[in-house]
C-alpha cells in the first residue's frame, strides 16, 4: 500500500488554479475529521496572463461558494456579481414564417399533468401566447421585469428560484487567492521553466525561474489552453471536437451598462453571422464577446461584425482576440499529473459550463484521492467520469446547432449540414422525433436535465417546423381543462413572484451592503422551488466544518466570513 500524499502542487493562477486550491483546501483542512496536514502550493507565472474571461456560471455555483465557506455578500461585493436566472438565446432559429425567434434555457424544469409532460400539452394547446418556459417557472418573467430571485431582506444563499451568478473573472480569482493564502496555501509567483520526470515518467520536480528546483508529489496542471505539463511534458493526446463544433476563436470586450439601474438577470446569447455573441451583465459593467468560426470569418471581419452588433453600446475599446482549443485530453489524469480547467479541455462557452467543470473535477479528485501508488482503478474511473462530462456538455452544445434552421449565412448552413453530430446525441435525436426528451434518455447525473433539452427543442419550435415523426403525440389523451387549470395556477404564482421579488439592481445594492429599504420577505411558493437537481449530480462529497477563526465577524446565516 502506498504512502499518503502530503503535498499538492497546482501550476497556474487563473480561475482553475485558485478554485482548485480553494476547494482542496476546504476539503483537506476543514473536514469533519480535522486538518489532514496536506500542504497545497500554487505556482503561477507573473508573465503569462490568465485568459481573463469566464464570467457566467451554472446553478451549482452557490453550492460551490458555500462549500468553500464564503460569504455570499462578500462575493457579490468583491466580484461585482449579479444573479443569473438562465440564458436567453436570441435569433438562433426562425419560425414557420421565417421570423427569427428567441428561447430561454431557464434554471428550472417542466413538470407533468396526469403523468404527461407539460411539453405535450403546450404543443397541443399552446399557452395563451406565452413561451414554453413560462408555463412551469417564473425565471423568464422575472428576467423580463429586471427582477432578481429574492425579495429584499432575505438571508444570503436563499434559493427560492433557481439561479446562478455572473461574476468578474479577474476579481473572483483574486478573491479566491486571498482566501487561500489566508488559509495557508503557499503562493509562488514564478515561471515553471522545466519539468523533471523520474524513470517511470512521473513528474518529480519543477524548475522555477528564480528559486530553482521545487519537488512535487501530486501536480495539478491549471496552465490554460497550452496544457504546459499534461500535453507538452506528459504528451497526453488532445481529442479535438472540431468535427462537431466549428467555433475556434473569440473576441472579448467590456462595455458599460446602457442604464446602470437596469441590470438584466439572464445571460444573453445572440446568434450572429458566423457564431454568437455573449452578453454577461455584472453589477458595474457588461462582459461581451463574439465566439466565431475562423473558417467563416477572419478576425477583422469578425471584429467589424461584432462592433456593428454592439452599435451605440460600444465604448470604442478594441476587442481582444482569444484563440480557443476546443476538445479534451484523452485522459485528464496521467501518472501523477491531473489537468483541470482549460488545460484539461474546453467547449465553447454557450452554456457557461467551464467553471462548473473545474468544480466537479475537484470534487471527484477529492473523492478518489490517490496515495503514492496512484491506483490504476481510481485513475481509470476518474478519467472516465471527466471524459463523460466533457462529452455530455459537447452533446448539449451541439444540440443548439444541429437543430438550428437559419439559412441566411453559410456558417448556419454548414453548422447544420457539414458538422458531425456525436453518436450519443444522434441516437437521442432519433428518439426525440417520436417522443419528447424524457428521464431515461440521459445519464442519471446529467448536468443538463431532460427538461432542459425539452426547453431547447420547444423553444426552437422544432416540432412545428418539420422535426416530428409521423405519429408524434398520437397516443396521448391530453385534457384541455387540466392544462387550462395549470396555466391559471402557474400564471398566478409567477405574477405573485414577480411582484414579490426585488428589482435586480436594488437587490445587488443590498447584497453589497449599500443602504436600501428592506421589504418583508416573500412567502415561499411551491412553484418557485428549483425543479431540477443541482448540476454536478449527487450532493457534494466535500464536508465542511465551521470556518477557521474569521478575520471579520461571520454572519450566522452566511456560512463564513471571507477570509
Ligand atoms: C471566450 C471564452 C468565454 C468563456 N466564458 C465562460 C463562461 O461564461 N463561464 C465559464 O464557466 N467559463 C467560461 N470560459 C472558460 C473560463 O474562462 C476558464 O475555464 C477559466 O477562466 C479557467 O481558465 P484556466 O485557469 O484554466 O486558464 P488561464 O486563465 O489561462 O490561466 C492559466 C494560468 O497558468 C499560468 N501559467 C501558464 N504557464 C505557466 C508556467 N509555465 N509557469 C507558471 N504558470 C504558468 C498562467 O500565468 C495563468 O495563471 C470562457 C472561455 C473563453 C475562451
Amino acid at each position: 500500500m502506498g504512502a499518503p500524499i502530503n503535498s499538492i502542487t497546482i501550476v497556474g493562477g487563473g480561475t482553475a488554479g485558485w478554485l482548485t486550491a480553494l476547494l482542496l483546501q476546504s476539503y483537506f483542512h476543514r473536514t469533519a475529521t480535522g486538518d489532514t496536514g496536506k500542504t497545497i502550493t500554487l505556482i503561477e507565472s507573473p508573465n503569462i496572463p490568465t485568459v481573463g474571461v469566464g464570467e457566467a456560471t451554472v446553478p451549482g455555483m452557490p453550492r460551490t461558494l458555500r462549500t468553500a465557506g464564503l460569504s455570499e455578500q462578500e462575493f457579490f461585493k468583491t466580484c461585482n456579481a449579479s444573479f443569473k436566472l438562465g440564458v436567453l438565446f436570441a435569433n438562433w432559429n426562425v419560425d414557420q414564417a421565417g421570423k427569427q425567434i428567441d428561447y430561454v434555457n431557464p434554471f428550472a424544469g417542466p413538470g407533468v399533468i396526469n403523468g404527461i409532460e407539460h411539453g405535450y400539452y403546450y404543443l397541443q394547446y399552446g399557452a395563451d401566447g406565452q413561451d414554453f418556459t413560462q408555463v412551469f417557472c417564473p425565471q423568464t418573467d422575472l428576467a423580463r421585469a429586471f427582477k432578481g430571485p429574492r425579495a429584499l431582506g432575505e438571508k444570503p444563499y436563499t434559493m427560492k428560484v433557481g439561479h446562478a451568478y455572473h461574476l468578474d473573472a479577474g476579481k473572483f480569482a483574486n478573491m479566491a487567492r486571498d482566501i487561500c493564502v489566508a488559509r495557508g496555501v503557499r503562493h509562488i509567483r514564478e515561471d515553471v521553466v522545466h519539468v523533471e520526470q523520474d524513470e517511470r515518467g512521473y513528474v518529480s520536480a519543477l524548475q522555477l525561474d528564480q528559486s530553482g528546483r521545487h519537488e512535487v508529489e501530486l501536480v495539478i496542471d491549471c496552465t490554460g489552453f497550452r496544457g504546459v505539463i499534461i500535453n507538452e511534458v506528459m504528451k497526453e493526446p488532445f481529442i479535438s471536437y472540431s468535427k462537431y463544433l466549428a467555433n475556434d476563436r473569440a473576441l472579448a470586450v467590456q462595455i458599460p451598462h446602457p442604464d446602470p439601474t437596469k441590470i438584466p438577470s439572464m445571460t444573453r446569447s445572440y446568434a450572429l453571422g458566423a457564431g454568437w455573441s455573449w452578453r454577461v451583465p455584472l453589477f458595474n459593467r457588461i462582459g461581451t464577446g463574439y465566439v466565431y468560426s475562423s473558417a467563416h470569418r477572419t478576425d477583422e471581419e469578425a471584429r467589424d461584425e461584432f462592433v456593428a452588433h454592439l452599435g451605440d453600446t460600444w465604448n470604442g475599446v478594441e476587442p481582444r482576440v482569444i484563440p480557443m482549443r476546443v476538445g479534451r485530453n484523452e485522459n485528464a489524469w496521467v501518472k501523477n499529473v491531473i489537468a483541470v480547467g482549460l488545460s484539461g479541455g474546453f467547449i465553447e462557452p454557450l452554456e457557461s459550463t467551464a467553471i462548473h467543470m473545474i468544480d466537479t473535477a475537484v470534487r471527484w479528485l477529492a473523492t478518489y484521492f490517490p496515495d503514492s501508488d496512484y491506483p490504476e482503478p481510481l485513475r481509470r474511473h476518474y478519467n472516465k467520469l471527466v471524459g463523460s462530462l466533457y462529452d455530455e456538455v459537447r452533446d448539449f452544445i451541439c444540440l443548439h446547432y444541429a437543430l438550428g434552421n437559419r439559412t441566411d449565412s453559410q456558417y448556419w448552413i454548414d453548422a447544420r449540414t457539414e458538422l458531425e453530430i456525436p453518436d450519443s446525441l444522434a441516437e437521442n435525436l432519433e428518439v426525440w422525433q417520436h417522443a419528447l426528451p424524457g428521464a431515461y434518455d440521459l445519464r442519471f447525473d446529467s448536468l443538463f436535465s431532460y427538461g432542459t433539452y425539452q426547453a431547447v427543442l420547444l423553444g426552437k419550435r422544432v416540432y412545428e417546423t418539420g422535426f416530428a415523426a409521423p405519429g408524434f403525440m398520437k397516443n396521448l389523451h391530453l385534457r384541455q381543462d387540466l392544462w387550462q387549470g395549470h396555466l391559471q395556477k402557474a400564471r398566478a404564482m409567477t405574477n405573485s413572484l414577480v411582484s414579490e421579488m426585488a428589482d435586480h439592481h436594488t437587490l445587488l445594492r443590498e447584497l453589497r451592503g449599500e443602504d436600501v429599504q428592506p421589504k418583508p420577505a416573500a412567502p415561499n411558493f411551491a412553484m418557485a422551488q428549483p425543479t431540477v437537481g443541482m448540476p454536478g449530480g449527487p450532493l457534494p462529497q466535500i464536508k465542511v466544518a465551521p470556518a477557521p477563526a474569521p478575520a471579520v465577524a461571520a454572519d450566522d446565516d452566511d456560512g463564513a466570513s471571507l477570509l
